[in-house]
């Protein structure tokens, strides 16, 4: 399809308060869309995806673009934080070095200036390069609405492409990370056409930590992007590093499980079939790295 020539017209709102936000989402409904950075909804804007009449900026809310850590706490990222803003963080990258890497891969220096973490989420795409390291991380959602404010774990608030648990009238304010466990590692994976700022083709993170309730007496989450409906965590994959001793033979049988899970559909950018391969290779790739961490910080 052409791009259009221009954005259709619409009312421009700089929201200043919450309960405004939810005022003018009740009173225009579907006719209504949030914006922060825009990367996204400016973009299906242009293609006549969507029409709205109002755009309601919301980046400028108090404490939306705050990064806040506490040792103990945790960490709390307002939902306009970008993603440069997050990638260079020194608490993020200090204490949580996966979610730093996820924003640091997310297009360009220039559209990681203006997308956020919050935007990268609300938009619901099974390709956002942010998601998988905040289930990796077990992070949750502050939303605020109606009722006041909720607080929901990410992994509950993907419902398909495009979709979320977001009732109406509600909008994200916050994502919350709890304090990660001693002498934990991740990295994250992507797969995509091109080096300079493509969508992920395949995405994988991957964090581990030592853990003595299992046989292995390792933990480690493995997250998949891109290829299925939503973003998915690999739990048999996960089952085999619980109970088997950590090595090439584990990690091997492992990614053999993430690339069963995977459900990719053939499209444009990619066949199905190179997807699955794609998820046991990173998978494989990304296990051996965070291993090579864990083991170089147990020494
Ligand atoms: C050239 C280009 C390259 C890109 N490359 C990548 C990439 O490599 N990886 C990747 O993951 N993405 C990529 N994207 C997509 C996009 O940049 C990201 O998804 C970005 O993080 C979106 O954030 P935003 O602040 O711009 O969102 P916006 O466009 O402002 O909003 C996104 C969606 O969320 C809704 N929304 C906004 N704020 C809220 C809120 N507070 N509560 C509820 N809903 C809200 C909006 O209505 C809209 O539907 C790319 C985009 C472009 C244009």
């Amino acid at each position: 399809m052409l791009a259009r020539p221009g954005l259709p017209s619409f009312d421009y709102i700089r929201a200043s308060t919450a309960q405004e936000v939810v005022r003018l989402l009740k009173e225009h409904g579907e006719g209504a869309r949030l914006m922060m950075g825009g990367t996204d909804l400016l973009v299906r804007m242009r293609q006549g995806d969507v029409r709205p009449k109002i755009v309601v900026d919301v980046k400028h809310l108090p404490g939306m673009s705050e990064i806040l850590y506490e040792e103990g706490a945790g960490l709390t990222i307002g939902a306009a934080a970008t993603m440069n803003q997050v990638a260079k963080h020194p608490a993020v990258r200090a204490h949580y070095p996966l979610l730093a890497e996820a924003a640091n891969s997310v297009a360009s220096y220039q559209v990681r200036n203006r997308a956020t973490v919050g935007g990268n989420l609300c938009n619901a795409s099974p390709c956002a390069d942010t998601t998988p390291a905040i289930l990796a991380l077990e992070g949750r959602l502050v939303l605020y609405g109606p009722n006041g404010e909720r607080e929901l774990p990410a992994k509950e608030f993907f419902l398909g492409p495009g979709q979320t648990a977001l009732q109406p009238g509600e909008f994200l304010t916050a994502m919350r990370f709890p304090q990660l466990p001693s002498g934990s590692a991740g990295k994250y994976l992507k797969l995509g056409r091109s080096k300079a700022g493509d969508l992920s083709l395949v995405g994988v993170a991957i964090f581990g930590f030592p853990d003595e309730t299992t046989s292995s007496g390792y933990r480690f989450r493995i997250v998949l992007g891109s290829v299925a409906p939503v973003v998915l965590r690999a739990l048999e994959a996960e089952q085999v590093l619980a109970s088997q001793p950590p090595g090439d033979e584990t990690f091997a049988l492992a990614a053999q499980r993430a690339m069963e899970a995977a459900t990719p559909i053939d499209d444009v950018r990619g066949s199905a079939v190179y997807q699955k391969a794609m998820v046991r290779t990173l998978t494989l790739r990304g296990l051996r790295d965070v291993w090579e961490q864990l083991a170089g910080r147990k020494e």
